[in-house]
Formats: structure tokens, sequence, C-alpha cells
């Protein structure tokens, strides 16, 4: 096949939403026509749907079959008697359809990037819907790796990045992109090539499906659930809605609960010195509580420092949950078993040295590093009184 010749108007104009078509041939209800408008589905997109207009008749496109001999429209049988093999009709897409196609199949190409780009993650299967993503990547991601995911993601949205289509011979893409392209060519001789932006680390991507001109179309990627290695998202103004809808949802959890803002890790903390929780739900809650660490900093000699007592968190819990904290806080826990737990993210705190002061203030036993220490508090009457009061007194 000659390649000047190959260019289906869904790849060359994926803004066109109608053209004047023959009608090659018919058989019963499926139609071929010589203008490729209609997208046929691949790549994990399905087809476009339409309908075909003639003699003031409109005659429904339902699906479209891919095969051999080329692609086959497959019409509604109510009215489908008008359509004759040799007539000009005039194709039109459901273009509601098309364009939220084209905005989530671009995005799954963006987070895809972002994926490999952040974290060396390969995305190894991608299905998308109205408004809807859905992938499954090479390894499962912390809520941290997410939001870092999510704010890349929408980063290159706001700021605009153009979609370029490139579409070249066999001969060049070995030539010139076989080794920097992402995904891998089926068996033709023309091959069709995504890019996303221009500037250094630029995505590109073999695919033969529709997208957007530019990025900003898509206005926002929201995170809809994960678990494991996979990963749901919505985009568009499906997705602004939704996150203003949970919102509403949370103002009324506040409402009924009669708490607000900080106050609801204060009732995180209350749930989980319930002591009826298991494992896996202690951690769950801490990593909640340490996501809004902020809320119940307090400020000593200049430093965020928090105070909490958690009689049913362990040193194991503690070092999984520290890992997604935000930077700039020391942590003070009193945990399970009378341990006291030092735990900083800032570079001019060491966990290490107040843990020291304490020992040596004590006679207890612990030890640690810069980032996480411990001591055994269990014959002082108020550990959590006696760091204030070294935190207060000390420089630091
Ligand atoms: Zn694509």
């Amino acid at each position: 096949m000659n390649m000047k010749n190959f260019s289906p108007i869904y790849w060359s104009a994926p803004y066109q939403r109608e053209v004047v078509a023959k009608i090659i041939r018919i058989n019963k209800n499926e139609v071929k026509v010589d203008k490729m408008l209609f997208y046929p589905g691949g790549g994990g997109q399905l087809s476009d749907l339409g309908i075909i207009a003639y003699r003031q008749q409109e005659v429904k496109v339902v699906g479209i079959e891919k095969r051999e001999d080329g692609n086959w429209l497959q019409i509604d049988p109510v009215g489908n008697s008008v359509l004759e093999e040799g007539v000009e009709v005039l194709l039109k897409l459901d273009w509601d359809r098309r364009y939220s196609f084209m905005k989530s199949h671009s995005s799954q190409h963006l987070i895809s990037h972002v994926l490999k780009r952040l974290f060396d993650i390969e995305t190894l299967k991608a299905n998308f819907d109205d408004e809807k993503i859905d992938i499954e990547i090479s390894r499962s991601l912390s809520e941290t790796e997410i939001l870092e995911v999510l704010q890349e993601s929408n980063k290159s949205i706001s700021e605009g990045a153009e979609v370029i289509s490139i579409i070249v011979d066999e001969d060049e893409y070995k030539r010139k992109y076989r080794d920097i392209a992402r995904g891998k060519i089926s068996n033709e001789n023309i091959v069709r090539l995504i890019q996303l932006g221009e500037g250094e680390g630029y995505d590109l991507t073999c695919c033969g499906g529709v997208h957007v001109n530019n990025l900003s179309e898509i206005k926002g990627i929201f995170l809809d659930t994960f678990k494991d290695i996979s990963l749901k998202f919505f985009i568009d103004k499906h997705g602004i809605d939704r996150v203003n809808k949970q919102r509403i949802l949370m103002i009324n959890l506040e409402k009924v609960t009669a708490k607000s803002g900080g106050k609801l890790v204060e009732m995180l903390i209350n749930k989980l010195n319930e002591g009826k929780i298991t494992q896996e739900g202690n951690l769950r809650l801490l990593k909640m509580i340490f996501s809004e660490i902020a809320s119940r900093s307090q400020e000593i000699n200049g430093k965020k420092i928090v105070f909490l007592n958690l009689p049913e968190i362990d040193r194991q819990a503690l070092q999984s949950a520290a890992r997604e904290l935000e930077k700039g806080f020391l942590i003070v826990v009193l945990g399970r078993n009378a341990i006291l737990y030092f735990i900083s993210t800032n570079e001019e705190l060491s966990a290490k040295e107040i843990n020291d002061i304490i020992i040596e203030k004590t006679g207890s036993k612990g030890g640690g590093n810069k980032g996480f220490a411990q001591v055994n508090v269990k014959n002082i009457e108020d550990p959590l009184e006696l760091v204030k009061e070294v935190l207060t007194l000390s420089n630091y």
C-alpha cells in the first residue's frame, strides 16, 4: 500500500464531523464506503458511531466490523432499504462520543507517559470510555506516587502541550523512531506515531487511535479509584463534577459529626485508639492521619512538632506510614508498649539527637537514626510532656 494514499480522515482530520462518501458495497445490514471517517475501534478504544444520511432519510451506524477486505459499517435495519450501491451519501459522526474518546484516549497517553518518566512503570492494559480511563500497570503505586502522577499530568494539561500525529513508512520508522517510541507496530507498512509535547523528554507512541490536538482540551484528570495495579480516572467536566460532589459529601459528613477540618483527624485518632480495628485498618488510619499531619502541628522554637498518643500503633506501622509524610515536621508518637518514637522529616532536626537526650535524662533504652528513633519510656510518667519540655528548653 502506498502511504501517500492511506490517510483515513480520523487520522488526518480528527475534528471533521461529516463527509460525503460513496457506497461501494451493501451486504444485508452492512455497508462499505469509500471514505474513512469512522474510527473502526482498536487499541482499547471502541469504534465510532453515527449516521448515514441519504435522501432526507437517516440510517444509524451501530458498529463497525474490521475485516480482511476493509471496514464494514453495521447499520440499523430500520430504514436501511433506502441505501443503494454507487450512490453518494453523507456520513455523520456521533461527535459527542467521538470527542470524549479523543480526550480520554489522549489522557491515557499522558498518564502512561508520566508513569514511565517518573517511576519507570509500564502500562499493561488500557481501556477508555466516555470520560473514563481504566489502566493496569506493571507495579502498584503508593498514594504519594499517585498524587505525583496526577499533579504532573495536570500540569501538562494546564500548560497545553500539543499532540502531534506522525505518519511514516516502515523504513523510516525503523530508522528514526523504533528505538525511542513506546508500543510496537503490527505488521503494516505504515506506522502512525503520536507525540505529546515538543520539549525535552516528550512522549512518542505508536498508535492508530484518535486524539485531541492539544492536551488543554482535557481540562483535568481526577482519580476515581486505585487497587493494586489497577487505576481508574475521570477527566474533563465529569471529573470536575465528581470532585465537587465528593466535597459536598465531606462537608455534610463534617456537619453530621460536628467536626470540621483538623477535627476530622482527631476523629480518626479516636477511632484508631478504640483498638477494635485490624492491623491493616490501623495502618490505613495512620496513613490518613499522617496525610493531614499539618493540621495537628504546633510550633516550638520555630519548629513544626506533632505529638500523638497512639497506644495501638507499633514500629512497623509507623515506619510504613512515615514514608508518605510531608517534609518539615518532627512527629513524636507514644505507641504500643510505651515505646516513644521520633520521626523527623525536617533536615534540621535529628530524631536520634532528641532521642539521645531522653535516653540520657531517663536512663531508658533506645536508639535510631536521623529520621527515625525510639526509646522505651515504661518508667516515665508523662513522656510526651517531657519531650515538650526538652524541645522548649533546649536549642531545638
Ligand atoms: Zn493513541
